[in-house]
């Protein structure tokens, strides 16, 4: 059986049982690309793959795969996706149903491992994360985030068996994927701020162990800052460990709820007033300014890491009007009610979300 070679370990906790899936494999640095056939077979896949990629991320590095694998006599099909949609999903479960593969690998950033996620994991097929950007810790969560199955935000799915994640080809990609991926990092610190709130006022289960790690990745992005910049590998390399550091601890909490707080509504609900307008992560980054100063943290050293990094802190930055932002923090509390955060303790009116965008200069 393919799912007895994951990692999966399961604690009694008081009342019910708590399930781990984790990686078994975790590659980061320069070329790691080169050796997805050997780590196919370490894992038992010798037969036949499914890529899932965009057009660009294809040429980028799932030909690489494509050809790697073929290397090693194994039928590969490569199916190409544009958006993370149930529709997409849908017709990638429907491949996945004809060519029936041993194993899915979800190659791109965001949308691709998403949809490649989502759709194996409905398929009971074990699938392999191959990420061409640091914008998110999707690239190795257990959860996708997919337009059109009802939920703003991110549902779960399955962990990856194994992340590729080859520094040489997310080097490539354009500097404000990193930049949002900064973003998400530093998010961790109100995430972990209003789980532990949750957990005082709402009794809500809190895992000690998946919240350090969370808190442990963002205090790495913080104090290594000065190296997270282009073309410096080393600082790529403290961006994406602490990127699968966040997805290994939503695999251990068994939730998103180590890197996903009120920072994350403001962000969902911003991405739901101006579609698109910028990056999950850098929404998500300003989120946590704003968040971190209801919760009387240091908000201005989290403004400060930001700017440093030259990520965006500001409605500005985010490519939206200030009235954008005072909306989106009045509408983050409907984002996701079951949700217990700082926000339940605030009723915020539309002037005091405008004082605390101002006070923390998110808008000016
Ligand atoms: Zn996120």
């Amino acid at each position: 059986m393919e799912g007895e070679r994951r990692a999966s370990i399961v604690i009694g906790l008081s009342m019910k049982h708590h399930r781990m899936q984790l990686p078994r494999e975790v590659i980061v640095g320069s070329g790691t690309i080169e050796q997805v056939a050997e780590i196919s077979r370490r894992l038992g896949f010798t037969k036949s793959a499914l890529i899932i990629a965009g057009s660009k991320t294809n040429d980028i590095a799932g030909k690489t795969v494509k050809d790697l694998l073929e290397d090693e006599n194994m039928e590969v099909n490569t199916h190409l996706v544009e958006t993370a949609t149930a529709k997409e999903v849908m017709a990638v479960e429907e491949r996945i149903k004809s060519v029936k593969p041993q194993i899915v690998f979800g190659v791109g950033g965001g949308t691709k491992i998403d949809v490649a996620k989502c759709s194996s994991a409905h398929q009971d097929i074990p699938f392999i994360s191959v990420p061409t950007t640091a914008s998110h810790d999707g690239i190795a969560s257990p959860l996708s985030s997919i337009k059109g199955f009802e939920k703003p935000y991110s549902v779960m799915a399955q962990a990856p068996l194994a992340i590729i994640a080859d520094t040489n080809i997310i080097m490539q990609a354009p500097w404000n994927f990193a930049l949002s991926g900064c973003g998400d990092v530093v998010a961790k610190i109100t995430a972990v701020k209003d789980w532990e709130l949750a957990h005082e006022d709402q009794k809500e289960y809190y895992g000690g162990y998946a919240a350090s790690l969370a808190l442990m990745s963002a205090k790495l992005v913080m104090e290594n800052a000065e190296l997270i910049k282009p073309d410096c590998e080393e600082g790529l390399r403290v961006l994406l460990e602490a990127l699968i550091s966040c997805g290994v601890s939503m695999s251990i909490a068994g939730s998103s709820r180590p890197c996903s707080g009120s920072e994350h509504m403001f962000g969902h609900a911003l991405d739901m007033l101006k579609p698109n307008c910028s990056m999950h992560g850098a929404r998500c980054g300003v989120g946590t300014i704003m968040m971190a100063y209801l919760h009387k943290t240091s908000w201005d050293r989290i403004r400060d890491t930001l700017e440093k990094l030259e990520a965006p802190a500001s409605a500005r930055e985010l490519d939206v009007e200030n009235e954008d932002v005072v909306r989106a923090l009045e509408m983050a509390t409907t984002i996701r009610p079951e949700r217990y955060t700082i926000l339940n303790k605030q009723n915020l009116t539309l002037e005091s979300c405008e004082k605390l965008a101002k006070i923390t200069q998110v808008i000016r």
